[in-house]
């Protein structure tokens, strides 16, 4: 016990002299977790050099593969084969199946924290203070939907759709009026919190006239929260037929990715714990009105299919998930993506599509029809199935038929059904064997020899290797240099920022191709520059989820790196020196295939001039740096 208070105290006293302390609930429970001690109550781990490590439980481990690191400001954990990673209040929620808000409430209680609700202005994290925007002008555009005429109309609306004001209410729908200038003339001149708005898009900026406007103007506005309840962007609606978009959605920042937001996710999760059951819907209006038909278990994804990110997320809660699309050809699409991204989750997928192009919304109203779609709703495998037997019925040629089942055969091992458990496999066997009328044994035979060659599906490693458009025309070598760089900067941060201040290294975010490279250069390049630091909970807040769960595993790269340089210093100044190669080295081959491609003798003399004098330009520049 009084280990783990002196573990508090410096863990707080660090945060503290480096100025990043926040007031949020958040932050206070999460600085006084012990995180080793949290997840020794339930896994039990051993110290192992700076670390400690346990056997994961969120995948079947045998060797221990989880680690967690509690070294200076920083406290997460870290699994290098399921690639599971977070912070206290993710190990809570993924251990004990919990959502944010009751797991805030589990650990504020074990650490004698009282909850205050809301956040200090004095030393708001920028996290903090977009949230605090977001929630002033949610306000602002509720009270505007019954104090202008523009509301007036949105009401008028809203209610020939059959919306009720509770509902309006609960949502919190509201207007951004006619004009360009609502938010910025509330604003009046104060130019933090202009900046806070434009980062948050809520404003844009015009740079030539050095003004600002508003991004939403003349729209019905629906606030989206996060699993806590806070306002982290808008979906605004037309009110307008002419105008367009019909939606425009809030740009993603610190506080919204769409990858991981649900909306409506905070008024459905308790009811879709309860019946531990999901119905996810593809737009606001329906999910407003199935919440007023008393079907609460709905949520939307928006404007992007469903991530593995949200399968995670719904997989913690409910062991049923039931999507429901209207009978176009994007829905089958949909649905396919959504197979493939709930393959490997212990969950179940339904697929519903709707008759005759009605939507949700259409038919909410009618609650028993809505059940009567639900319950019909085909498992995705038997949606497959049941898509594949029909183009067997209407394809005539025997050629043609082996084609469709050789893709779908394809396309089942690809999914990786030969890695699923042992308690789905055999079923999915049986389904394929029936529909092609071939003995089992053949099914498996087939899809064996289909096999993709990667095999055992490994996330870190995965992630590593993603983003194949992109990846694909960065060469491996300028990813790893990357990588490599990043990964000393995120072991060591304090280090890092004096040793690149000392040296004036000028470090951009230019300097980086690969996407999620970009993403975490861009968060901690400034910091580092400006001497703030950031521990890897802050940076997982701030970008996206393939960024960070390479940030999670570049984090053990770089306490690799620099043991084998036995310095941070020296590691920074080898891999930043690798980095500067593998750029001028590209920079090269990039002017010689320009070069290259030039068919017209003449130019293609000009060109090599140019490139000859490019690549001198950018070894003098790099001798004097
Ligand atoms: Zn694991």
């Amino acid at each position: 016990m009084h280990a783990r208070k002196r573990a508090v105290k410096t863990q707080m006293s660090i945060r503290n002299t480096i100025g990043m302390s926040d007031n949020s609930d958040k932050n206070r429970v999460r600085e006084a977790v012990n995180l080793v001690e949290l997840i020794n109550e339930f896994v039990p781990l051993k110290e192992s050099g700076r670390e400690w490590i346990g056997i994961c439980p969120f995948h079947d481990d045998h060797k221990p593969s989880m680690h967690v690191v509690v070294h200076k400001q920083e406290a997460f954990y870290k699994c290098f084969s399921c690639g599971a990673y977070g912070d206290c209040f993710e190990f809570i929620i993924q251990y004990l199946k919990k959502d944010f808000v009751d797991a805030l409430h589990f650990l504020a209680e074990r650490e004698g924290i009282e909850l205050t609700g809301n956040q200090s202005d004095e030393g708001l994290s920028s996290r903090g203070k977009m949230s605090r925007a977001m929630q002033w002008v949610s306000t602002l555009y509720v009270e505007a939907m019954h104090s202008t005429p523009e509301g007036k109309n949105a009401l008028e609306q809203l209610h020939a759709r059959g919306f009720t004001d509770e509902s309006i209410e609960k949502f919190s729908i509201g207007i951004a009026p006619d004009g360009w200038t609502f938010l910025t003339d509330k604003l009046q001149n104060n130019k933090e919190r202009i900046e806070v708005a434009i980062e948050a898009g809520l404003l844009r900026k015009n740079e030539e006239k050095n003004r600002t406007y508003d991004t939403f103007r003349h729209r019905i506005m629906f606030p989206i929260h996060d699993e806590s309840n806070a306002t982290i962007a808008f979906g605004g609606r037309r009110l307008r037929e002419e105008d367009e978009p019909k939606y425009i959605n809030s740009t993603e920042t610190i506080l919204f990715h769409k990858s991981k937001t649900l909306y409506g996710y905070n008024h459905a999760n308790s009811s879709i714990r309860e019946q531990k059951k999901v119905i996810v819907v593809e737009g606001y209006t329906d999910v407003i009105a199935c919440h007023q038909a008393g079907i609460t278990n709905v949520v939307a994804t928006l404007g992007t299919s469903l991530t593995s990110n949200h399968a995670d997320k719904l997989s913690r809660v409910c062991n049923e998930v039931i999507l429901v699309f209207d009978g176009d050809n994007a829905g089958q699409l949909a649905a396919d993506r959504a197979i493939e991204v709930f393959f490997r989750k212990n969950i179940d997928v339904h697929i519903c599509v709707l008759p005759d192009g009605k939507d949700p919304a259409d038919l909410a109203s009618d609650v028993s029809k809505f059940n009567d779609c639900i319950s019909n709703a085909v498992d995705a495998l038997t949606f497959k199935f049941n898509r594949l037997n029909s183009s067997l019925q209407d394809e005539t040629t025997i050629a043609g038929k082996s084609n469709l089942i050789d893709s779908f055969l394809n396309e089942m091992a690809r999914l990786g059904v030969e890695h699923l458990d042992s308690s789905r496999k055999p079923f999915i066997y049986e389904r394929i064997a029936s529909i092609l009328h071939v003995p089992i044994e053949e099914v498996s035979k087939e899809l064996r020899s289909r096999r993709p060659t990667q095999s055992k599906p490994n996330k870190s490693q995965e992630v590593l290797e993603e983003s194949p458009a992109l990846a694909a025309s960065i060469p491996r070598a300028r990813q790893l240099a990357e990588h490599e760089f990043l990964a000393v900067l995120l072991f060591n941060p304090t280090e890092s920022s004096a040793a690149l201040r000392e040296a004036k290294a000028i470090i951009s975010v230019s300097d980086f191709l690969d996407p999620s490279s970009v993403a975490i250069a861009d968060y901690i390049l400034p910091k580092l520059q400006a001497g703030t630091l950031f521990t890897m909970n802050d940076l997982i807040e701030g970008i996206d989820a393939k960024s960070e769960n390479i940030a999670t595993t570049l984090y053990f790269v770089g306490q690799r790196i620099s043991g084998t340089y036995n310095s941070v210093s020296l590691a920074l100044q080898m891999t930043r020196n690798a980095l500067s190669n593998s750029i001028e080295k590209q920079a090269i081959n990039d002017e010689i295939k320009n070069v290259k491609n030039e068919s017209n003798s003449e130019e293609k003399t000009r060109a090599a001039q140019r490139a000859i004098e490019n690549i001198r330009r950018q070894q003098t520049a790099k001798r004097s740096s």
